[in-house]
């Protein structure tokens, strides 16, 4: 059994809350969900090839996603249809009352996590890849690959935690997030892992512990008591 009910965090640590944007803090995953509306047979021929190890997740991303023709007000339309999940602001709320640093973690791109927050009124602070705009043609660049971990993203959440880590060296990271390609290294880092969807069961595969959620809402309510509780 690898899933915890009701960790206890230690008072005497400092919190970190790194947090997955796509799928876990949003309801819809940008990318995919773009790729699936704009270009849904390059995807489906391109995601077989992953699947057989011809791509990392970075290359994938770069042969679906680079030099994508979607001007910036046809991906501002589409962008103003993503959700955020219904607790996304409480979490940010209950850190920020809280003290505890946090910080969105995205294999996804930091025009769009931009213009998200724009949209929603909110601001968080996040790490993630870079998409620039040549005329109406994305440009993609990753933002902190790490060869040494193996994820293959553009984004490696191992090194991004492990970094709070070295600078921080009593934190005590939790990690939230819902894949299996791009949220498990980091999941694996952290000294306590929320997991759904692809990301549950990738961990359960390792025998390794996490607390299952269904919203954010789940999140802050596990928080607040193992805070209790270490106290
Ligand atoms: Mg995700
Ligand atoms: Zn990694």
């Amino acid at each position: 059994m690898t899933e915890l009910e009701n960790p206890t965090i230690p008072a005497d640590r400092p919190l970190a809350v790194f947090c997955d944007f796509d799928g876990t803090f949003s309801v819809q995953d940008v990318g995919s969900t773009l790729a699936q509306q704009l270009v849904p047979e390059k995807r489906k021929r391109l995601w077989r090839r992953f699947e057989q190890g011809e791509f990392t997740a970075w290359t994938y991303v770069m042969a679906l996603l680079d030099g994508l023709r979607l001007p910036e007000k046809e991906l501002d339309r589409f962008l103003e249809t993503i959700d955020l999940d219904p607790a996304a602001r409480s979490l940010l709320d209950y850190c920020e009352n809280e003290g505890i640093p946090f910080r969105i973690l995205s294999d996804g791109f930091d025009w769009n996590l931009e213009r998200l927050q724009a949209i929603h009124h909110i601001r968080f602070e996040y790490s993630a890849n870079h998409l620039e705009y040549e005329g109406d043609t994305w440009h993609l660049a990753p933002g902190r690959p790490n060869e040494a971990c193996g994820c293959g993203t553009g984004s490696c959440k191992r090194g991004l935690i492990a970094s709070h880590r070295k600078a921080n060296p009593d934190a005590f990271c939790i990690h939230i997030g819902n894949g299996r390609v791009s949220d498990l290294c980091g999941a694996l880092e952290a000294d306590l892992a929320f997991a759904k969807d692809t990301l549950a069961p990738a961990l359960d595969e390792l025998g390794r512990d996490y607390v299952p959620f269904t919203t954010l809402q789940d999140v802050i309510d596990v928080l607040s008591k193992g805070r209790e509780a270490g106290r």
